[in-house]
């Protein structure tokens, strides 16, 4: 992408409006823009960032074997009667009549429509475990909408309903999702740690949480230190697998949050040295309710023994657009955000120090070819204007790393490197740059 070309409107004023670095980093870096309240554009550069997070959730639960689907953001309020929860879920639902004067709903979440499609083609317990999700926006009209997308009014979730027989099978489809959790969110550079949840209003008994440790985060999290360095599961996992063991090595160490957490306990289970008490960001939930909406909603298949048996049922929800502001809370300095290279809008920045100059021009635009032709995802940034500028700007966008190009250094054949994160620059022969970023 040629920077000249691109539409990327970064602001040189901190926006008054923003109280958290992330919301002010994401207006600064022109990566998004509000509508309303609660209510986002995602720029050019933001909806890259907002992609590639999406495209590690869909790869980490494609590898556990959930298989994806994609239902309407508007929904029927017929379904929710069924269920009961068109009365029980209050404000935070934008209700809409259409033309017709019929009830709809803007989906704040998925229970009763997955549900409705399973019971239109599942029939035999042959057919299950089975795992649907979507990645699809949501509206709940939030009372304190606010932190940018952090908590938005419209925002995207990624949400998985698992079916299964009987509720030891449902336990590990809920296992099954817990460790893709543990993938996911490690691949964007995050430490998520999960914590035992209230299951609020979509009910169940088995709940987590997974949550970014951060002084900006909304809840007060209680939990062993432990589980800030913890390995986590390899990529050949085998999610056909045991899971069990993961599930309980990591629960054994204790951590909840605040609706949960019980001091006497937590102050019991954990010396003292070890205790965190600290704020979080929820990245993800995870829930296993059993049959709370395939009774109400006659989900049934037959099983072995040809009686009909009520389905057990979980969900699992991430907040691509809240990781987008979480990554920047977790990672930035002085300069801008810090992308991690697995979620950065462009993994390089060819900066060309003198535009105009015909061997810094021929150079960069060889460099640049070359990168692309490699499949990495590379900017270019060709604007007429001074290198100051230019560095500010690949700093603040966060561009992992800086490929600096201008006549001084051609005439030895050299180009440097600058390290976004590191901070470390070194100089190298320009024929090289393209292997070191390979
Ligand atoms: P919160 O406690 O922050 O209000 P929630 O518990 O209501 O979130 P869930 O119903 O568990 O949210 O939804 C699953 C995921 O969707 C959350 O873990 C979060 O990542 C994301 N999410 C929920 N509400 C919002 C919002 N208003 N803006 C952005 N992301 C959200
Ligand atoms: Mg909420
Ligand atoms: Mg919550
Ligand atoms: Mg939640």
């Amino acid at each position: 992408m040629r920077l000249s070309r691109y539409f990327l409107p970064v602001l040189k004023e901190t926006p008054k409006e923003a109280e958290i670095i992330s919301h002010q980093l994401m207006l600064r870096a022109g990566m998004v823009r509000q509508q309303a309240a609660g209510s986002y554009s995602w720029l050019p550069l933001g909806l890259k960032v907002l992609n590639k997070i999406v495209r590690i959730i869909e790869e980490e639960q494609n590898r556990s074997g959930a298989i994806q689907l994609l239902m309407p953001t508007l929904q029927s309020a017929d379904l929710w009667r069924e269920s009961g929860r068109y009365d029980a879920y209050g404000k935070e639902m934008l209700r809409i009549k259409d033309r017709h004067e019929r009830d709809m709903l803007y989906g704040p979440t998925n229970e009763e429509m997955i549900t409705d499609i399973f019971r239109g083609f599942v029939r035999s317990y042959k057919d299950l475990p089975l795992n649907l999700y979507h990645v699809q926006w949501k509206f709940r009209d939030e009372v304190r909408p606010r932190f940018g997308t952090m908590r938005s009014r419209e925002f995207l979730m990624k949400d998985a309903y698992s079916f299964d027989l009987d509720e030891a099978s449902a336990v590990k489809a809920y296992y099954r999702m817990f460790v893709a959790y543990l993938r996911t969110f490690h691949r964007m550079g995050l430490t998520a740690i999960p914590m035992r949840a209230d299951t609020g209003p979509i009910g169940g008994n088995l709940s987590h949480e997974f949550i970014i440790l951060a002084e900006t985060g909304e809840s007060a999290v209680f939990c062993h230190a432990d589980l800030l360095d913890k390995p986590i599961p390899a990529i050949d996992t085998d999610f056909c697998g045991d899971l069990e063991p993961i599930f309980q090595d990591w629960t054994s160490l204790y951590a909840a949050t605040e609706e949960m957490v019980d001091m006497p306990a937590f102050e019991a289970d954990v010396p003292e040295h070890k205790r965190l008490s600290a704020r979080g960001i929820e990245v993800g939930h995870i829930f296993y309710f059993g049959t709370k909406y395939s009774e109400p909603m006659k989900a049934t298949v037959t099983g072995p023994d040809g009686k009909d048996v009520t389905v057990h049922m979980g969900s699992y929800g991430i907040g691509p657009s809240r990781l987008v502001p979480a990554v920047i809370e977790a990672s930035h300095d002085e300069a801008g955000i810090v992308w991690p290279v697995s979620v950065a809008p462009f993994e390089a920045v060819v900066i060309n120090l003198k535009v105009g100059d015909s061997a810094s021009d021929s150079a960069c635009e060889e460099l640049y070819a070359r990168l692309e032709s490699e499949g990495i995802d590379v900017a270019y940034d060709d604007r007429d204007q001074g290198a100051g500028g230019k560095f500010a700007t690949a700093d603040l966008i966060g561009i992992p790393y800086q490929l600096i190009v201008g006549p001084r250094g051609l005439k030895e054949g050299m180009a440097e490197i600058k390290h976004r994160k590191s901070g470390e620059r070194e100089t190298l022969p320009i024929g090289d740059a393209v292997n070191r970023l390979k």
